[in-house]
This record gives C-alpha cells, sequence and structure tokens, in this order.
C-alpha cells in the first residue's frame, strides 16, 4: 500500500537498520539524504562539491539545496505511491517545503516514527561500539553531545507533525526483528498495513 513517512531518532538507535526494513515491507524507497549527499560527493558532482565543506564541518547543507534534491528525488517513478525520508526534514524549513511540495501532488504525510531510547543505554552501545571498532575519537562526552544536539534539533520537527497527530514513538530498544514488529504493529494501527 502507499505510505509516506519519515523516521527519526537518536544515533545509536538503529534508525537506517529500521528504515530499510520499513521501506522493503512496504515496497517503497528509504530515501536518505545525508546518503545521497555523500554518493555526491564521492562521485564529485557540482552538487558534491557545495556541501562537501558544510558536510566536514559539520553544518547543514542550506535548505535550497537540499530541498531541490529532495523535490527531484520524490519525482522518481519508485517514489510515486510513497517513500520513507530519513534525515529529512531537519529544519522547520524544510518541513514546510515538503508539506507545499506534497499538497501541490494531493498527497501529505501519512505518520514520523519517533525511535525512543534511553540515553544512557545508547550512550553505552556506542562507546563500546568505538571500543570494538577502536574510535578513539568517540568519547563519552563527544557522544553525549550528539545525543543532545540530536534532541534539540529534531525538538520543533516533532512538534510540528505531533500537533497534526502524526507521531508514532516506538521503544527503539530491543532485538532489530523485535523493534522492526513494533514499528509494524505501530503503523498498523494507524491503518498503514506492510504489503509483503
Ligand atoms: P546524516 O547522515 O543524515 O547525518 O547526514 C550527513 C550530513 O549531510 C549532515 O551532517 C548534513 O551536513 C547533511 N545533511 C543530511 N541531511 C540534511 C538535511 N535534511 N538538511 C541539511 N543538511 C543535511
Amino acid at each position: 500500500m502507499s505510505a509516506r513517512l519519515i523516521i527519526v531518532g537518536p544515533p545509536g538507535a538503529g534508525k537506517g537498520t529500521q528504515a530499510g526494513r520499513i521501506a522493503a515491507s512496504f515496497g517503497i524507497p528509504a530515501i536518505s539524504t545525508g546518503d545521497i549527499f555523500r554518493k555526491n560527493v564521492a562521485e564529485g558532482t557540482p552538487l558534491g562539491v557545495q556541501a562537501k565543506a558544510l558536510m566536514d564541518a559539520g553544518e547543514y547543507v542550506p535548505d535550497s539545496l537540499t530541498n531541490e534534491l529532495v523535490k527531484s528525488r520524490l519525482q522518481e517513478p519508485d517514489a510515486e505511491h510513497g517513500f520513507l525520508l530519513d534525515g529529512y526534514p531537519r529544519t522547520v524549513g524544510q518541513v514546510e517545503y515538503l508539506d507545499a511540495l506534497l499538497t501541490e501532488h494531493g498527497t501529505a504525510i501519512d505518520a514520523v516514527v519517533q525511535l525512543v531510547a534511553d540515553q544512557d543505554v545508547l550512550v553505552g552501545r556506542l562507546l563500546k561500539r568505538a571500543e570494538d571498532q577502536g574510535r578513539s575519537d568517540d568519547t563519552e562526552e563527544t557522544i553525549r553531545r550528539r545525543q543532545q544536539v540530536y534532541a534539540e534539533q529534531t525538538a520543533p520537527i516533532v512538534a510540528a507533525y505531533g500537533e497534526r497527530g502524526l507521531v508514532v514513538d516506538v521503544d527503539g530498544l530491543g532485538g532489530i526483528d523485535e523493534v522492526g514488529d513494533r514499528i509494524q504493529t505501530a503503523l498498523s494501527g494507524r491503518g498503514l498495513s506492510a504489503t509483503v
């Protein structure tokens, strides 16, 4: 069935993994703006050249560029009957742009899946991962900072969709299948059932 979804979740909550699973089960593309930017950087496209310095500095790519990128991606045939956005919208301006774009096509966002997890558990998980992978620059301080930045930046976006009753909170702690099942159950409770 068609489903126009957004997924948000703190670093370490397995958002990318769950995004892939939801997209596969609904038969819709998972669209990650971060992945698209990274691909453009790797290929040295004009967009990639513009985005690289900002990304390296940990800053956002301007809304004008990001919105255009999403517009053209959503015009591709595979997104006609639905999509799952990951990493977009990230600013209130992007929320407004997406609203206008979808309204133009007579569609709208159906739900925003928010993975929720205890910060201390996530920090512990990310610290262990950093240790296992020898990433010594991922200290507890930087990991906690990233969690804080995430919380601050996501709050207005979630609030905007929350006002419309579109936010579905899902407990993000547990095995991949367990969390995946929770997401499916929560979405089907809203009349959004996977086809596969
Ligand atoms: P991510 O993998 O989603 O963390 O994205 C990596 C980087 O791409 C971010 O740090 C930003 O520089 C850029 N980026 C991704 N999505 C967006 C967005 N929606 N708005 C602005 N910049 C973005």
